[in-house]
């Protein structure tokens, strides 16, 4: 017996190509999969399927976020208001040496999947240490995630001779590749300011062996460039093409001090990005030309980054960051209109990931992460637009429902994921 989920009743914004938005329309999930959707009444609703009334609701598909660092959630509010530099050096990295174990990783990014389920996101893209605690996280919780193992040229969690950082996360990815559908290993290096060319270049290369999405941090903040060992006037992206890292399985994250050339070989080498603008707000690191990038057709999907730099994983926060952002930088209000940033947030993430044949839409033979987001409480009535309500107006704790490749993790606003069913 298949098994059957319909949704009916809903607002449908399927963040297809076409964009196309049902008013009151239903969706049938079976076996974890879309196989229909349409106006009300189109599709039969099959006799032993379980029924969701979606009335009052959006029915969308779950949020991607692109950028996390699951466990430091226990860095939440740690050392807030300072530079990068001094944040990260002084601050996060002795911290880390200090409560970074097996058992912490776990427990934060346990924590961490609860957070972005409760709040919408259906799939992250995460890089960290002890990727095995993160991974076991995701698995427990049901989320959908691109788990990355961390790679630094300096000893780090689970790593204690940097010598042997990218041979940890090939032997993590080995671990990882077909466990589970849900989970993706990954390598991240963490910048080109703490990876030496030889990590970088090895560890791309691992990355491409592997067929597995490779991330780093690239331009975050302007000082970057001074940084780095042998980069001499080149730009970060300069820099790092030349050494042949940026290609189409390759995410980028922040890319704030970027230029139209920086721009032009990103796009050429067909590389996603990740946004991260309450991050780089918060860290005073600058403003990513995120219009320009749009222009240029660059993929770009949104990340909250870590919760040590946020201070949160809510999405719904950060699309309506993105959008105001932007337009208080441009001086201009049309830039970022609310329907481009919920496709940041959705089907733009799954394609910064390589993700978007299987996620990021409501779309016949796509695998069923759907949200549904109630939009009859007192702060988003009335609604002319729904994209509008759902950037400037909803908060993660709007959203009811949750489906993971089609099973229920959040139902009414309550975690029901695989552990506690
Ligand atoms: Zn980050």
């Amino acid at each position: 017996m298949a098994n059957q989920l319909f949704i009916r009743n809903g607002i449908l914004l399927t963040m297809a190509e076409d964009s196309s938005v049902i008013e009151n329309g239903s969706l049938l999930v079976e076996d974890g999969e879309i196989r229909a959707l349409g106006p009300a009444g189109s599709i039969p609703m099959p006799a032993r399927a379980r029924v969701i009334d979606a009335a009052g609701c959006v029915v969308m598909p779950g949020l991607v976020n692109c950028h996390t660092h699951l466990p430091m959630s226990l860095f939440r509010g740690l050392a807030d208001d300072l530079p990068l530099d001094v944040w990260l050096f002084e601050h996060i990295f002795p911290a880390e040496a200090e409560q970074i174990t097996p058992a912490s990783v776990r427990k934060w990014a346990r924590h961490s999947c609860e957070e972005l389920l409760l709040s919408g996101t259906t799939c992250c893209c995460d890089g960290y240490f002890y990727g095995d605690g993160v991974a076991e996280a995701a698995l427990l919780s049901g989320i959908r995630m691109v788990a990355g193992q961390g790679v630094i040229d300096f000893p780090a969690p689970g790593v204690p001779d940097p010598k042997q950082n990218v041979a940890a996360a090939v032997e993590f990815v080995r671990r990882w590749t077909g466990r589970s559908s849900l989970i993706m290993p990954s390598i991240f290096c963490h910048s080109p300011y703490t990876c030496s060319q030889a990590t970088l270049v090895t560890a791309r290369q691992a990355a491409r062996d592997l067929n597995v999405l490779f991330q780093i941090h690239v331009a975050e903040t302007g000082a970057e460039t001074t940084k780095i060992p042998r980069c001499g006037d080149r730009s970060v992206v300069r820099y790092l093409d030349d050494l042949g890292i940026i290609d189409d399985t390759c995410l980028l994250v922040h890319c704030v001090w970027i230029d139209e050339a920086d721009m032009a070989i990103i796009k050429k080498r067909g590389a996603g990005v990740a946004h991260c603008a309450e991050s780089n707000m918060k860290l005073a690191a600058g403003i990513a030309p995120v219009p320009g990038m749009m222009d240029a057709g660059i993929t770009l999907g949104l990340g909250t980054d870590g919760s040590a730099s946020n201070n949160n994983l809510d999405l719904f926060q950060e699309m309506d960051m993105v959008s105001k952002l932007h337009k208080a930088a441009c001086a201009d209000p049309g830039v970022l209109a609310a329907r481009k940033v919920v496709t940041l947030a959705t089907l733009g993430g799954a394609r910064a990931l390589g993700l978007d044949r299987k996620i990021g839409s409501l779309t016949r033979g796509k695998r069923a992460d759907i949200i549904l987001v109630n939009l009859g409480k007192p702060h988003l009535v009335p609604v002319y637009d729904p994209f509008a309500s759902l950037v400037h107006g909803a908060k993660g704790s709007d959203v009811t429902h949750v489906i993971v490749d089609g099973r229920m993790v959040v139902e009414n606003g309550e975690l029901t994921g695989p552990d506690r069913s």
